[in-house]
């Protein structure tokens, strides 16, 4: 009676382990993604009338070889904000590093980048990206009290004569090898303000660009690459990736591939922050900016599995994308971000 009990159990035990071996192996053909045909821009339920009046999109000037930069402000849709020209010379190259972005980290550390930086050869021109009034130059940005040591090196924090949506904008430039403006002082867009540098925690010459939203101390950051203005004919892709049950998916790779010309951009996901990381819209947690406008591939692995998706990047506004773990990639924005989705 026990051996034949035993029989049973075993038997049945092979009848489990062979359905979940099928079920298994269905079970990821079945996920496969789809190429969604719903390519629905962001939803626009309010118009935010930005404190600037919209502006035709033309180029300021024509430099040779040089793909000149969308006049500011640019607003082509209700939740853009390219309020910022770009605080390098526009005959240099003024594109954002893409080797440690917006919202990167080094896990050994604990320092979220808050910036973006571009890199310059040294003691080239820093420029005001927009108007408005000195309120700090000299050392200990982040320290206070001129310390010589801070990682901002010598900086500049300007607080800007526009807003957003009544909220204060204020832009910091780091590692400078000189300040010419002093507190207090009013600066026009594209005013020289100082010299690049090597000072402060910087492994080669660079301007660390900041947007800082209504504290000045830095307590409500956003990514640069949303607030300049891009080059003419190029866009900006902002993306949330989470995961199936709506988790952020934080310091993830994923590749975004020009189906025209090959070109790769290879992105990873923010540092697992809270959301005063993320634009208060898009809510997202990866930007890339400064994209050529045309048909792209975004690719990504997750759970041991490739997801593909077509996308095309309209130039001089954002475009957006989501991916929701096994539900793939879609674009448009996601209904049911909230902050608990950012508390990891
Ligand atoms: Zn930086």
């Amino acid at each position: 009676m026990k051996i034949r009990i035993s029989q049973i159990i075993r038997m049945v035990l092979t009848m489990v382990w062979v359905f979940l071996t099928v079920i298994g192996w269905l079970y990821p053909f079945s996920v496969e993604q789809v190429q969604a045909d719903d390519q629905t821009p962001p939803s626009t339920e309010e118009f935010l009338e930005p404190v600037f009046p919209m502006t035709t999109v033309e180029p300021d000037q024509e430099l040779e070889g040089q793909t000149p930069l969308y006049n500011v402000p640019l607003a082509l849709n209700p939740h853009d904000h390219f309020y910022f020209a770009r605080p390098i010379a526009f005959d240099s190259n003024t594109a954002p590093s893409r080797d440690f972005g917006y919202g990167f980290y080094y896990p050994e550390e604990t320092e979220v980048h808050t910036g973006v930086d571009i890199g310059s050869p040294m003691y080239k021109p820093v420029l005001a990206a927009g108007d408005g009034q000195v309120v700090f130059t000299g050392f200990g940005l982040m320290n206070g009290g001129g310390d010589i040591n801070d990682p901002y090196g010598l900086a500049i924090l300007i607080r800007h004569s526009f807003s957003y949506e009544d909220k204060t904008i204020y832009t910091v430039y780091a590692h400078l090898d000189s300040s010419e403006v002093e507190k207090g002082q009013i600066v026009k867009m594209g005013e020289e303000i100082g010299k690049i540098g090597l000072t402060g925690n910087t492994s080669g010459p660079h301007v660390h660009f900041e947007v800082r939203i209504e504290d000045s101390k830095g307590g409500r950051v956003q990514n640069p690459e949303l607030w300049m203005a891009p080059p003419v004919g190029s866009g900006v892709l902002a993306g949330s990736l989470k995961s199936t049950f709506g988790y952020f998916l934080s310091a993830q790779k994923l590749w975004l591939k020009s189906l025209d010309t090959g070109f790769k951009y290879e992105i990873t996901t923010y540092a697992p922050v809270k959301h005063i990381y993320a634009d208060d819209y898009f809510k997202e947690n990866f930007v890339i900016g400064d994209i050529p406008g045309g048909e792209y591939e975004i690719s990504m692995i997750y759970k041991n599995k490739w997801f593909r998706y077509n996308l095309t990047i309209a130039p001089g506004t954002v475009n957006f994308v989501s991916f929701e773990g096994m539900n793939g990639f879609k674009t448009g924005l996601t209904s049911t971000t909230n902050e608990e989705d950012f508390l990891q």
